[in-house]
């Protein structure tokens, strides 16, 4: 046996323990919800509380639940086919969706801004840095809206409280939490993919004393400073903050540089990768021929999925990370091989990044990540792991159990009582949960049926986005649909898909279309069909958001993604479109 060949029999013995001390029965159960359990943790520290304003009564054509990225490029595309009858409503006090809500320290973007900034050519918008800071990301929403005068269609602070498909007027009757009554021919959920926040279920978290919040709610109040100024309230308090995924890494730079002491709870370790951030150069940007973004954009998830294109125009850590699809489909011993050496070359590469930057090497051993790379979303920093460095960081490592247990002072950790005066949850976000809950509505379709009622076992849709019984719906959700490192790809071509859609049926008259309950079955086929890399993969992961925390129940199995390339997820679409007689759905067309 090779050197390698046993590196890599041993990294997946040890990729298998880890993964084993992870598995749990709960999956995605282990999570409690915010609303009734910690009402403060879900309030919205960036709006006006005193903020009132008249119920509107109208009849439209669209409405779009959600202003971030998927409900305003849907909006875009519904103005670009000459559609500006619709409205967006949105629960937050402006457009942003993500970049809205999280504003915590050191928030930025790890996907390039060049491919992740959607519409760059069309706004004119350079934007500074190579991977963007979340506040630039923000105000670009708010140039996207004022651009593509979105703002006169928007309903900020404002929640759908009811959602009713009509059979007599062929219509949704949506009512909102301001008493808004709203006939729509359309309802576009675009509610977003991380936009409800987890909380892990911590035995006695309700007991603690000191101050805490979720990372997508920065109390700014109590830490001071804001989310481009030093944080000065925290100079003497000790701050412990509970997680270590792609948002903690960004914050833990920031809280070391504040705090009195900061311990970071960790279950599982990020695999962090080089960033190299730095000032997107003027000439070079001004320089680039017309049509450079969607080719960039394509091209990055070209790479990124393992298309090997001749070039890589973007060419960062994720590029070099993620160029090989190391979990697809094969049954060719030798290329399974391969891809098994490779995957283990690229998650080496970032544990040899830790001996390289920690100090300590038993605090290196513990900083490792044993999990491939498809496990988890890689992340990517120059500054998280020096932080352990400082005499101020401490690392909790949990080995696997995480934080179950608290005190009125603080986390509890094997029989340890951590005493913190804060605790930050950096703990997640809800992806492959029923959509009714991460919408906080549930639509009530064709004869009375609610989406909950008609997704008990999971997700029933054409690619994604058509649902049977619930007429004129679209959804934009990675449940069923495309997945991928740049999300944002995703979410403009889903919003080309659904206004094309719309669109349509304007102009061949048709009244209702709903996807047939075969063709729902046939795309979990097709689903199901590219999975299989994906199952001999996983059989070495780590719980995480992409597999349903490692459940195997029959919901999971149905909440699964598209999991080879977006670029392929769009073909279908494009397909679909191309077919002009939207095969697998039920079409009425008014006389
Ligand atoms: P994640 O779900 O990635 O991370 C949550 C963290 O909380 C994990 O480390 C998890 O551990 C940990 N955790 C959960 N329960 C406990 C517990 N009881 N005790 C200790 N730790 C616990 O959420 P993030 O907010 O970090 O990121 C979510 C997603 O948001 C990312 O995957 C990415 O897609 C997106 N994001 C993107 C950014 C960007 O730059 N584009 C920046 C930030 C976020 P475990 O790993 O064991 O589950």
């Amino acid at each position: 046996m090779s050197d390698t060949h046993a590196a890599i029999e041993e990294a997946h013995e040890r990729y298998r323990l880890e993964r084993e001390k992870r598995l749990r029965g709960d999956g995605n159960d282990q999570y409690t919800q915010l609303e009734g359990n910690f009402p403060e943790f879900d309030t919205d520290p960036w709006a006006d509380p005193e903020f009132s304003r008249d119920p509107i009564v109208e009849t439209t054509e669209v409405v779009i639940v959600g202003g971030g990225f998927a409900g305003m490029l849907t909006a875009i595309e519904l103005t670009r086919h000459g559609i500006r009858n619709f409205r967006v409503i949105e629960k937050g006090a402006d457009f942003g969706g993500t970049w809205y809500w999280n504003r915590y320290p050191g928030c930025m973007c790890d996907v390039e801004s060049m491919t992740y900034m959607p519409l760059l050519e069309e706004t004119g918008y350079r934007p500074t840095e190579r991977y963007a800071s979340a506040s630039e990301i923000f105000g670009y929403c708010q140039i996207l809206g004022r651009h593509f005068e979105l703002y006169p269609h928007a309903l900020f602070q404002t929640e759908i409280a009811d959602s009713q498909w009509d059979p007599e007027t062929q219509r949704w009757s949506i009512e909102t939490t301001r008493g808004d009554k709203i006939s729509s021919k359309f309802f576009v959920l675009a509610g977003g993919l991380l936009h409800k926040a987890k909380m892990p279920a911590i035995q006695g978290i309700d007991s603690f004393e000191g101050h805490a919040f979720h990372t997508s709610r920065w109390d700014y109040q109590y830490t001071g400073g804001s989310p481009t100024d030093p944080m000065d309230n925290l100079s003497d308090k000790v701050v412990g903050i509970v997680g270590t995924g792609a948002t903690s890494i960004q914050a833990v730079p920031k809280l070391a540089e504040a705090a009195k002491q900061v311990f970071v709870f960790q279950r599982t370790p990020a695999a962090v990768g080089v960033r190299d951030n730095g000032p997107v150069d003027p000439a070079w940007f001004d320089n680039l021929e017309p049509g450079w973004q969607q080719r960039r954009v394509r091209n990055f998830t070209e790479v990124v999925s393992g298309k090997e294109p001749d070039e890589d125009l973007v060419n960062d850590g994720w590029s070099k990370l993620m160029s090989v699809d190391a979990q697809k489909n094969s049954s060719d011993p030798e290329e399974i091989a391969e891809l098994e050496r490779l995957d283990f070359e690229a998650m080496d590469s970032i544990r040899q990044r830790v001996d390289a930057t920690i100090d300590d090497p038993e605090l290196a051993d513990k900083l490792k990540p044993w999990w491939g790379k498809h496990c988890k979303r890689i992340c990517f920093h120059d500054e998280y792991l020096p932080a352990f460095n400082r005499s101020n960081v401490h690392l909790v490592d949990t080995d696997g159990k995480g934080v179950h247990e608290m005190s009125a002072a603080g986390p509890i950790v094997d029989g340890v009582e951590y005493a913190v005066d804060a605790l930050v949850f950096a703990s997640g976000f809800e992806v492959t949960t029923d959509l009714d809950k991460r919408l906080g509505f549930d639509p009530v379709g064709r004869g009375g049926v609610s989406l909950s009622d008609r997704w008990h076992d999971g997700a029933h849709t054409l690619h994604g986005v058509l649902s049977a019984e619930f007429p004129n719906m679209a959804i934009i959700s990675i449940v069923q649909a495309g997945f991928g490192t740049n999300f944002v790809h995703f979410l403009g071509e889903s919003a080309k898909h659904v206004a094309w859609l719309i669109n349509e049926c304007a102009e061949q008259n048709i009244a209702e279309i709903e996807a047939t309950p075969e063709a729902e079955e046939a795309w979990l086929g097709v689903l199901y069909s590219v999975v299989g890399g994906v199952a001999r993969y996983s059989q070495f992961c780590t719980p995480s958001y992409y597999n349903s925390e490692g459940s195997q129940s029959m919901k999971a199995a149905r909440n699964l993604v598209y999991v080879e390339s977006m670029i392929d997820y769009v073909a279908h679409l494009e397909r679909w479109r191309e077919a002009g007689d939207f095969p697998g759905t039920t079409v009425v067309t008014n006389p």
